[in-house]
């Protein structure tokens, strides 16, 4: 209420999270945000989320005011805040169990009741592409789907000014070549003033305007808020400079893919629960039993952390995306991969590759975590059960080398499946309640079923002439 009157903000503004991990808003009046609104809410109806409708879709929205910013992307002053969403009920409202932001913390609640950490810390990386708006009125798949030669046909001038990158030649590119640092920097600096700490970013590998910003490592749930505001924050400026930012995973044929790698560590009495001067890599055995957790589910993880059928199109070999199921240090043709340089105990971690942003952040980290608990209850040895440690290039094995090694499934349909018949780690202790799991695999069988209707351009390629 201060700040409302201090910095006299006309407009509150309410972000509530969808199923498919997208924001929606309402807005109120900042004269009619009082105490009230604060400790009961304000109704909305829920029914255009894509929650499972067995609960009657009226909600209430509670603020959760730690989440408060400035929204820089309004011209109206507006204060923007997430929070929660409650079923309404007689005596007392509950909390929506489906709600993305209350699976994440039933899932840190789950591993503080289970005695073997306290806190998860993560870091999301986000990879995405921009594209100039004059670029954007020809489809980059249009342009690209050359099915013999595998190339993407844009060696993009992703900068407009004449400077062309070279497929693939992207990488860490420094000025001239790197068109968009000042877009990316304010990205940047507008996370920080809402208290997201920021790593690094730089351009990636694909020619076509690739990029990546990344946050410092943070406490899981707060890095799911966190992940919304980083694509929020990436979209609307990229908007500013005139481009049109996408997380999605593959937008180019031939290209390199958008990922979100996501680095994981435990924490119990902030102590480092993954490290052992002893160990592979230096991780500890229960390290290791949570990156058996992550294989062993890791089919039905993607259902959730690659919810895209587009998601399938980056998880092919050549791309530095993984194919294989298996974990290795610096190896970045496996899921898992051990970075060589988080030497001291406090910084001991992995990161898991697959992941893509078009992910419900909340879901994904919820599922992984839970995946890594799993392993450890069950101590699930990776390297006992063939997935590695490969120090090798999983990418140029031969036919027979491979059949030999757990492949990632290579379709949406595919991972439903695996979500289909193996989710008892994710509903257990009551953390993803059933309804939601099988709804989100109602809706996106359907998604599957309407894109495959879909002609695709490589088909014209294929088919057109025959
Ligand atoms: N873009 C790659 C992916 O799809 C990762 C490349 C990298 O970070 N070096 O995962
Ligand atoms: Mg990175
Ligand atoms: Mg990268
Ligand atoms: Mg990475």
């Amino acid at each position: 209420m201060k700040l409302i009157k201090e910095e006299d903000i006309k407009m509150v503004d309410f972000k509530i999270v969808d199923i498919n991990g997208q924001f929606r808003h309402v807005t109120i009046p900042a004269s009619q945000f009082t105490v009230d609104t604060m400790k009961d809410g304000i109704g909305f109806d829920a029914s255009n989320y894509g929650y499972a409708v067995v609960e009657k879709s009226d909600m209430v929205f509670i603020p959760d005011l730690d989440t408060a910013v400035m929204d820089p992307y309004c011209e109206i002053s507006t204060l923007s805040i997430t929070g929660n969403a409650m079923i309404i009920d007689y005596p007392e409202n509950r909390p929506l169990d489906q709600y993305p932001r209350n699976i994440v913390r039933a899932a840190e609640n789950y591993m503080k009741d289970s005695g073997i950490a306290d806190t998860m810390l993560i870091l999301p990386e986000f990879e995405f592409h921009m594209f100039d708006d004059a670029a954007w009125s020809v489809k980059p798949y249009e342009i690209s789907a050359n099915l013999d030669t595998e190339q993407a046909y844009w060696n993009s001038d992703s900068q407009g000014q004449g400077n062309v990158v070279a497929h693939q030649k992207h990488y860490h590119m420094a000025k001239p070549f790197d068109g968009t640092y000042e877009c990316r920097s304010e990205m940047c600096l507008e996370l920080e003033k809402m208290g997201i700490e920021i790593k690094y970013h730089h351009p990636e590998v694909g020619a076509a305007g690739q990029f990546e910003i990344e946050p410092m490592l943070g406490q899981m749930s707060k890095m799911a808020d966190a992940s919304m505001m980083i694509k929020y924050v990436i979209h609307n400026t990229a908007l500013k400079y005139g481009k049109v930012a996408t997380f999605m995973p593959k937008p180019v044929y031939g290209e390199a893919g958008n990922g979100m790698h996501v680095h994981m560590l435990l924490l119990k009495d902030g102590k480092p629960v993954f490290s052992d001067d002893e160990g592979y890599s230096h991780l500890s055995r229960e390290a290791h039993y949570f990156i058996g957790g992550l294989l062993k589910h890791i089919a039905s993880l993607c259902a959730l952390t690659n919810p895209s059928t587009n998601s399938f199109k980056r998880l092919v070999p050549g791309f530095e995306a993984p194919v294989t199921v298996g974990y290795a240090t610096s190896n970045r043709s496996a899921v898992i991969r051990i970075p060589a340089y988080a030497k001291t105990p406090e910084l001991r971690r992995f990161e898991i590759r697959n992941p893509d942003a078009t992910c419900n952040p909340y879901l994904c980290y919820a599922a992984i975590l839970m995946a890594g608990l799993d392993g450890i209850k069950n101590k699930i040895d990776p390297e006992k059960n063939g997935w590695g440690p490969y120090d090798m290039n999983l990418y140029s094995l031969s036919d027979k080398e491979k059949a030999k090694l757990t492949q990632l499934p290579t379709r949406l349909d595919d991972a439903l499946d695996a979500l289909e018949a193996d989710h008892d780690y994710l509903t257990a202790g009551g953390v993803f309640p059933l309804h939601l799991i099988e709804n989100f695999i109602a809706l996106k069988r359907k998604e599957c079923l309407q894109l495959a209707a879909i002609p695709h351009p490589g088909e014209f390629d294929r088919y057109f002439n025959l």
